[in-house]
């Protein structure tokens, strides 16, 4: 996702302009396709990038371990400093923060890093393809999602339960 701000750089600060984004990232392993708006502001230093970005990464369900495409916003603010002066075309000192982004000397500021940085944090610790996901049967394994598997039927009573051991013994 990269973007000229030649321009812009040699434009007043505070000098804003809209970037509408719509292009595709790879994400942890996958391309995904990232959409929305932008808003990029000359500061002092550099550009400001601010803006929502919408996309999809593919997930895996922690209770029922099915794949989906599991929705994200990226809400990104971020500063982009020029390694150059788009003037003169002069060096200029990076800032002392680490891992701060840059424009390159071709005066292209670059989305991707931001986007993938940011949408992996979003991803959620355990993600649920659905809200109240009815998960596996700790029995058999059915996806309960897809209906009752049989084993709920037949209770706790103790004699199904030697039989069931009796079964995963013949398999094994
Ligand atoms: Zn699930
Ligand atoms: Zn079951």
């Amino acid at each position: 996702m990269r973007i000229n701000v030649a321009q812009q750089l040699k434009a007043p600060i505070g000098t804003a302009r809209d970037y509408d984004a719509d292009e595709t990232v790879t994400i942890a392993g996958n391309d995904s396709r990232v959409q929305g708006e932008a808003k990029l502001v000359r500061t002092d230093r550099g550009i400001l990038v601010k803006g929502t970005l919408h996309t999809e990464v593919e997930v895996v369900c922690s209770r029922c371990l099915s794949p989906f495409r599991c929705p994200l916003e990226l809400n990104i603010e971020e500063e982009y400093f020029p390694v150059i002066d788009v003037v003169s075309g002069a060096s200029l000192p990076l800032p002392e923060e680490p891992g701060s982004f840059t424009i390159d000397e071709h005066h292209v500021l670059d989305l991707t890093e931001a986007i993938r940085q940011y949408a992996l944090l979003a991803i959620p610790m355990k993600p649920l393809c659905r809200p109240g996901c009815a998960g596996l049967c700790p029995n058999c394994g059915h996806n309960l999602n897809q209906g009752p598997c049989g084993c709920s039927s037949q209770g706790i009573d103790p004699r199904w339960s030697k039989l069931k051991n009796l079964t995963l013994a013949n398999n094994d």
